[in-house]
This record gives C-alpha cells, sequence and structure tokens, in this order.
C-alpha cells in the first residue's frame, strides 16, 4: 500500500507512525509518502489529511494544485482518512470564508466548535463496529454540526458527531494519530476486514 499524508501544514509524522502500525497489524507493506506538491498522490492508494490549522491546509492544497487531485482521488474511491483540521477542509462548508472546503463530505463543520474553555480534552469514545471504547484526543476540534443522508455517523460525544464516513472518506473531529491505536487508522484504509472482524 502507498500511503500519501498530505504535509503542507499539520501533524505529519505521528499519522505516517499510525499508518505504518496499521498496515503491520495486516501485514500489509506500507510505503508513506508525503504530499506537498501536485504529482504524487495520483499515484497513492490512501490518503490521510491530518489536523492542523485549515485556513493554511486550504489556501496551500489550492495554491499546489493538490484540491484537484484530492477530488480525483475520491472520485476514483480510493480511501481518504481526513482528521481535524482535514475533516474542515473537506467538508461542504465550515462556514468560515477563510476556509475553501472541498466539498467531499456532505457535512457543514463549525471550527472550535467546542469552545476555548474546553479546546482539549481527552475522552473514551464508543464507536460503531469497535468492541472497545477509542481514547480520542480532541484539540480545537471541529464540530460536525449538520450530516447529510448517506453519511454514515460512526460516533458521536454529547450528541455531536465526531466519526463519519462518506463514501471512500472517513472523518473525524479527534486526534486518532496520537494514541497507540491504530483502529481509526484502520476503519479507514482497511473497511473490508474491519467488517470480517
Ligand atoms: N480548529 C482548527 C482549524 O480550524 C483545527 C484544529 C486541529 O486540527 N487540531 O484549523
Amino acid at each position: 500500500m502507498k500511503a500519501g499524508v498530505l504535509a503542507v501544514q499539520g501533524d505529519v509524522s505521528e499519522h505516517a507512525a499510525a499508518i505504518r502500525r496499521a498496515a503491520a497489524a495486516h501485514d500489509e507493506p506500507a510505503a508513506v509518502v508525503e504530499v506537498r506538491e501536485s504529482g504524487v498522490l495520483p499515484d497513492c492508494d490512501v490518503l490521510l489529511c491530518p489536523g492542523g490549522e485549515s485556513t493554511t491546509i486550504s489556501r496551500l492544497i489550492h495554491r499546489e494544485g493538490i484540491a484537484t487531485e484530492i477530488r480525483d482521488h475520491v472520485t476514483a474511491e480510493k480511501p481518504v482518512l481526513a482528521t481535524c483540521a482535514g475533516l474542515i477542509v473537506l467538508s461542504r462548508d465550515a462556514k468560515d470564508d477563510r476556509v475553501e472546503t472541498l466539498g467531499l463530505i456532505d457535512a457543514t463543520v463549525d471550527r472550535n466548535a467546542f469552545g476555548r474553555q474546553a479546546d482539549s480534552f481527552e475522552a473514551p469514545l464508543a464507536v460503531d463496529g469497535l468492541a472497545d471504547p477509542f481514547h480520542a484526543v480532541f484539540i480545537r476540534a471541529p464540530l460536525i454540526d449538520a450530516v447529510d443522508e448517506g453519511v454514515e455517523v460512526l460516533a458521536s460525544w454529547e450528541d455531536r458527531p465526531v466519526l463519519v464516513r462518506d463514501g471512500p472518506i472517513v472523518g473525524c473531529s479527534f486526534h486518532p494519530e496520537l494514541t497507540d491505536d491504530p483502529r481509526v487508522h484502520d476503519l479507514a484504509f482497511f473497511p473490508e476486514l474491519e467488517a470480517g472482524v
């Protein structure tokens, strides 16, 4: 498996390690490449869009011509995991003119919706299809506030969706790369294996 990690801004190395962990658990050899300019993503089987600063990420992917390649990747139904700022950028609308969203996840999100007083917290999260809770780390997390029909909500926190699947894309508000648990990367990149467990 060749995995591209969008690396224009945000936490890249933790995701590269998490992808390798998930792949190793399935005995799947994984090459991880950083996507900083156009021409790299078309050769990748899966894509990871990490957290960071969604205004910056959105500006850079449009400037570098990567935005179109992300659209093509999704049209080809290749898997994507979009976390936090990545989720914001792939959503239909982030209700913020500074973020030019890609409209690939049929959901609207609120940036930094959990508010400053609770801008970072950790919580055990019940996830559809996983036997045990996932220890979720939220950092200035976006809130998914409306999902269209066809978007599957895999986990919610206080009645708010925080993990969704829309076709080949898994989007999450939290940071699954900050624990050793590979199960969210698994859900995104090895869905057929998860279903068979
Ligand atoms: N709220 C941040 C943004 O809008 C995302 C935070 C994160 O990725 N940890 O970009």
